[in-house]
């Protein structure tokens, strides 16, 4: 093997997202990616139990021994030399199998890629998707700006400019990038991709905002508050379908709010099944700071046209210009954010709403009143239901929720239960305010 002549070896992360929305993995010379892509390289089951605070969730169900392989899939490397860094951010997404190549039960994007298929194979429907992801600069400093002004993001430059332009050069296709609402608050929009890409993307969008912010001594932070009182850092995850041919089909002119009939089905299923998936959309103690009324998050099990306060929201189409609305026409799901695991997240949407397919669900009521000036009488006829509050109510969501249950092997959900318990443990004896101080540093 040459070594080549500045030093420096160009090494490629070969990675999985945990269950604590880790990037981890482990580096090898680029060079050698093609011929590391037939066995994979060293992974262990235990790793799924790693925590965000650098722990091994205690107990859990592997211990030491084990090993299994990730497994690179080389359609899913974004590269880009642009960060600012001395080499190029290098990085694929692998799927973890066991030593004979078959899929490991526990690997979330195999989970998304099992979903996907199923939505495929049982209703005929490709899943589009792309995650809006909001974060904040923290240790920057800048001077005081209007927020959603030309000067905030100008105060940030190059920052923004770098990071889009490190996007598209890694083809995670970006599209605007915003100077949002909160202190040093940015958002960064990524175009539709088929669902495994939408959550690869979401993973890079991440790490290379995170990378570019380190050039220049600061922190992207992705925690969903980084103060009690502060502002949310939202993800959200948009969806819409197409046919086997590509044809819209998430949309119907003559639908309540345009909802196709798969649409109706599938959103209905979502609303079902909100309060047992919430725990793998929103799965850390800070989450529930994020997840209240009135602050354009998520609280209800909630659809409603063009409303940001609902959990699935319609989002708006345009019709300048004569413009169609079917490509356009799609949904947000407003309940997930930056400390779950993207791949889950999406599956779990996508699961929730296969069991409305499967059960031909009605459409649920299109609400564009607040549940919380409503009549527990009214809330109760519309079907709106408060999302768990806290962690612990939405562990208890998931485990109460059999259908939930039933999507993933029972070493998927211990080893989840495991981390969340770890979390909430050395969590227990800190403020809200020193929780989110902690999470600030670590997403
Ligand atoms: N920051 C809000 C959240 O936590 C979202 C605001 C918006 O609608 O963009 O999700
Ligand atoms: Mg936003």
């Amino acid at each position: 093997m040459s070594t080549p002549t500045n030093g420096l070896e160009p090494l490629i992360g070969v990675t999985t997202t945990d269950l604590a929305a880790i990037t981890r993995g482990r580096f090898v010379a680029a060079k050698n990616l093609e011929r590391i892509a037939k066995h994979g390289i060293g992974w262990l089951q235990a790793n799924i139990c790693l925590t965000p605070f650098n722990s091994i969730a205690n107990p859990n169900p592997w211990g030491a021994r084990g090993d299994l392989r990730i497994l690179p899939d080389l359609k899913a490397r974004y590269r880009t030399e642009h960060t600012g860094r001395a080499t190029a951010f290098d990085i694929v997404f692998g799927n973890i199998v066991d030593l004979d190549g078959s899929p490991w039960n526990c690997c979330p994007r195999t989970l998304l890629k099992n979903a996907l298929n199923r939505l495929r194979n049982e209703h005929g429907i490709n899943l589009l998707a792309s995650f809006e992801q909001e974060f904040q600069l923290v240790g920057a400093d800048f001077p005081p700006a209007h927020v959603m002004s030309y000067g905030a993001l100008r105060n940030a430059d190059e920052y923004a400019s770098r990071l889009m332009g490190s996007l598209a050069d890694a083809r995670v296709d970006p599209e605007v990038v915003i100077a949002e609402f909160g202190a040093d608050q940015f958002e960064v929009t990524c175009g539709p991709s088929d669902g495994i890409t939408a959550a690869d993307r979401c993973v890079v969008i991440r790490e290379i905002a995170r990378e570019i912010a380190k050039t220049s001594g600061w922190h992207a932070s992705f925690a969903p508050k980084t103060a009690p009182d502060g502002v949310g850092n939202g993800v959200h995850i948009h969806f819409s379908f197409r046919d086997a041919n590509g044809k819209p089909l998430t949309y119907s002119a003559d639908g309540p709010a345009g909802l196709s009939p798969q649409s109706q089905a599938f959103c209905a299923g979502i609303l079902k099944h909100l309060p047992g998936i919430t725990a793998l959309t929103a799965p850390s103690l800070s989450s529930y700071y994020r997840l209240k009324p009135h602050a354009w998050s998520a609280s209800y099990t909630w659809l409603a046209n063009q409303h940001r306060e609902a959990t699935l929201r319609i989002c708006p189409v345009v019709t300048i210009g004569g413009a169609d609305p079917s490509p356009q026409f799609n949904i947000e799901y407003r309940a997930a954010d930056a400390t779950a695991n993207p791949y889950l997240a999406l599956a779990a949407v996508v699961l929730a709403g296969l069991e409305g397919l499967n059960a031909k669900l009605p459409c649920p009521p299109l609400v564009n009143d607040d549940p919380t000036e409503m009549s527990d009488q009214r809330r109760a006829e519309l079907g709106l239901v408060r999302l768990p509050e806290s962690l612990p109510a939405a562990l208890k969501a998931f485990d109460d929720d059999k259908v939930v249950q039933s999507w993933f092997d029972p070493l998927f959900i211990e080893s989840f239960h495991c981390v969340r318990k770890a979390e909430l443990a050395t969590l227990a004896s800190l403020s809200p305010a020193e929780v989110c101080e902690r999470y600030r540093t670590l997403y």
